[in-house]
């Protein structure tokens, strides 16, 4: 079976706008519904929603019931950091004790994945156990240094903007998961930060994750402008 977690518990204080990014609406629907809507459409078997404690039911009547998603078995709380949010759509799917081959991570603010990008995904993941999905940069990175000069220039064939969805072999996330809770006060202390799910399976397992190449639309909705980006892709989708 394969499965995947939306997520949809943070706050997106850059965004700078009241409602969480998540919920604002996006041609009249809210940017959630968008990613829903895909693993919906995709091969995936069950989707587990993670949210915010207070926007549990609002996320059950105003956006499974009223866009009839079927695939969404758990609406669940999530936590303070993105990683507590994804261990907590993991414990949801432990508990679900469904036999579940393959688990699909997404950012709920990520309107533009496509059940194509989904498809490749697991199909890559019965390979390799763990993928990400991404793109090769297209400006020059520069790695600073505490000072704000220029330390290094990577090489830009080899630099990846990675995105979601981020999929994996489900014990293999799960158990690396599990790890990270036990050592999280150590990689606190060590100064890293969690900002994916890759990162994870790289610290705590001897797994490599695979690059998979998606599409330059994939974005996350951060700041004010992916607003009106995203509006623009919706109106070319739509012709
Ligand atoms: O903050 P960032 O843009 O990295 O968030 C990526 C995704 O993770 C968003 O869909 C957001 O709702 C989710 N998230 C979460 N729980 C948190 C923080 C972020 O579910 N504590």
């Amino acid at each position: 079976m394969t499965a995947a977690i939306v997520l949809a518990a943070g706050q997106g204080k850059r965004m700078g706008t009241r409602t969480a990014k998540q919920f604002l609406l996006l041609d009249g629907k809210p940017v959630l519904y968008y990613a829903l809507n895909a693993f919906e459409q995709s091969e995936v078997d069950m989707v587990v929603l993670v949210t915010g404690k207070d926007e549990i039911e609002y996320c059950r009547k105003e956006i499974v019931d009223a866009y009839g998603f079927k695939k969404i078995c758990a609406v669940v709380p999530g936590g303070k950091e993105r990683y507590h949010s994804v261990a907590c759509g993991l414990q949801a799917l432990k508990e679900k004790d469904a036999d579940i081959d393959v688990v699909l991570i997404h950012d709920g603010a990520r309107p533009f994945v496509t059940a194509d990008m989904i498809h490749k995904l697991i199909g890559e993941t019965l390979v390799h156990a763990a993928c990400v999905i991404g793109t090769p940069v297209k400006d020059t990175i520069k790695i600073a240094d505490e000072d704000g000069f220029c330390a290094q220039t990577p090489s830009r064939s080899k630099v990846w903007a990675v995105q979601t969805p981020q999929s994996f072999d489900f014990e293999l996330v799960h158990g690396a998961y599990g790890a990270l809770l036990d050592k999280e006060k150590e990689i606190l202390d060590r100064g890293i930060q969690i900002t994916d799910d890759a990162m994870v399976v790289e610290y705590m397992t001897e797994r490599k994750v695979k690059l998979v190449e998606g599409d330059y639309t994939n974005i996350k909705l951060t700041t004010p402008e992916d607003l009106v980006i995203s509006e623009a892709f919706l109106k070319k989708i739509k012709k």
